[in-house]
C-alpha cells in the first residue's frame, strides 16, 4: 500500500487494513491521530482534524454512525449521511484515512460485549434520557482506538459529558493514547454547530440560538455573584421562551460533572439540552 502523503484521503472499510497502514506510519516514527465522528461533517469536525494535526503527522477520521449509541425511538435512521462531502472535507483538511466500517464489521454475529460506565456517565444530565448512550459510545470508542491505536484521539466539547466519559475511559482501562479537547466551533449567532441542526425548520433555526444566549447570561450572572439558583432559573425562564422544551438546564462541576454544593471554588460548567420541535440541542460553556 502507498503510504506517502496522498491528495485525497484513502478510505477504508477493514480493520486489518487500517492496522496496516498505522502500523506503516509508525515503523516510520510519525505520530497517529484518531478523530472519531459519524459523519455528516460540518465546520466543528474540520475544527477536529486541524487540531490533531496540531499534535500529529497523519490523521484518520472514522465515519460510522454507530447503531448502539441511539435508543429506539432516537434518529439512527435518519441520521444525516454525506458520505462523499464528508470525505472531500476531510482530504481538504489534510486528512489521511476514513475508516469507514460497515455495522456487520463492528458488531459481528454473535457480538456480546458492552462497556459498563458510571461516574460522569451517570450524573443526571444526557443519561437522564438516554440511559443506554454512553456505554454505547463507549464501547465503540474503545473499538475504534484499539482498531487505530492512535497517539492521540481528538473530541470536541460540543459533547462536553461524553467527553469526560472518554477521558474516564481512557484512564480506567489503560488505554495509551490522549485524550484531547477541541472547543466548540459555532455559528455567527452563537448557535454550535452540529450535524443535527439541518433538521431545524427555519423558524426553528431563528430560536435556536437562545440556548446558547441564555448560556453566556447565565455565566456571566454567576461571576457577577448572582446566585446558581438564581442564574438557573433566569437561564431556564429565557429557553423555555425561546420555545424549547427543556430536559436539563444545570451547573456542575467541570471535571466531575457532580451537582456543587454550596459556595464552590471548582471550575463551574454550565450544561443544557433541550427540543425545538422533533430536534433536541445540546450545548455547554465554562463559567
Ligand atoms: P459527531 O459526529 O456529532 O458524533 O461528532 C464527532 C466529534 O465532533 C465529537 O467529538 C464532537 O464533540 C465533535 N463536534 C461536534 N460538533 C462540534 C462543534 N460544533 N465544534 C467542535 N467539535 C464538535
Amino acid at each position: 500500500m502507498d503510504l506517502k502523503k496522498r491528495d485525497c484521503p484513502l478510505i477504508l472499510r477493514d480493520v486489518d487494513a487500517l492496522r496496516r497502514a498505522v502500523a506503516g506510519w509508525r515503523a516510520d516514527g510519525e505520530i497517529i491521530a484518531l478523530t472519531p465522528t459519524m459523519g455528516a461533517l460540518h465546520a466543528g469536525h474540520v475544527s477536529l482534524v486541524e487540531m490533531a494535526k496540531r499534535h500529529a503527522s497523519r490523521v484518520v477520521m472514522s465515519i460510522f454512525v454507530n447503531p448502539t449509541q441511539f435508543a429506539a425511538g432516537e434518529d439512527f435512521g435518519a441520521y444525516p449521511r454525506s458520505f462523499e462531502a464528508d470525505v472531500a472535507a476531510f482530504g481538504a483538511a489534510g486528512g489521511d484515512i476514513v475508516f469507514a466500517p460497515a455495522v456487520e464489521a463492528m458488531y459481528g454475529a454473535g457480538f456480546a460485549t458492552a462497556i459498563h460506565v458510571a461516574g460522569p456517565a451517570l450524573v443526571g444530565l444526557e443519561d437522564r434520557t438516554r440511559p443506554t448512550h454512553f456505554s454505547g459510545v463507549a464501547t465503540v470508542v474503545a473499538k475504534l482506538l484499539n482498531q487505530c491505536r492512535p497517539d492521540i484521539a481528538v473530541f470536541g466539547e460540543k459533547d462536553y459529558q461524553q467527553l469526560k466519559v472518554i477521558a474516564r475511559l481512557a484512564r480506567d482501562l489503560d488505554l495509551d493514547v490522549k485524550i484531547l479537547a477541541a472547543p466548540t466551533l459555532r455559528e455567527k449567532d452563537g448557535l454550535a454547530l452540529s450535524s443535527r441542526n439541518v433538521y431545524l425548520a427555519p423558524a426553528e433555526r431563528a430560536a435556536a440560538p437562545a440556548l446558547y444566549g441564555a448560556l453566556v447570561a447565565c455565566a456571566a450572572a454567576i461571576r457577577a455573584g448572582v446566585g446558581l439558583d438564581v442564574a438557573l432559573e433566569d437561564a431556564r425562564r429565557a429557553v423555555a421562551k425561546a420555545g424549547f422544551i427543556i430536559d436539563y438546564v444545570e451547573a456542575r462541576n467541570a471535571e466531575t460533572l457532580e451537582p456543587l454544593r454550596g459556595v464552590t471554588d471548582d471550575p463551574i460548567r454550565l450544561l443544557a439540552a433541550a427540543r425545538l420541535g422533533k430536534t433536541r440541542l445540546i450545548d455547554n460553556i465554562a463559567v
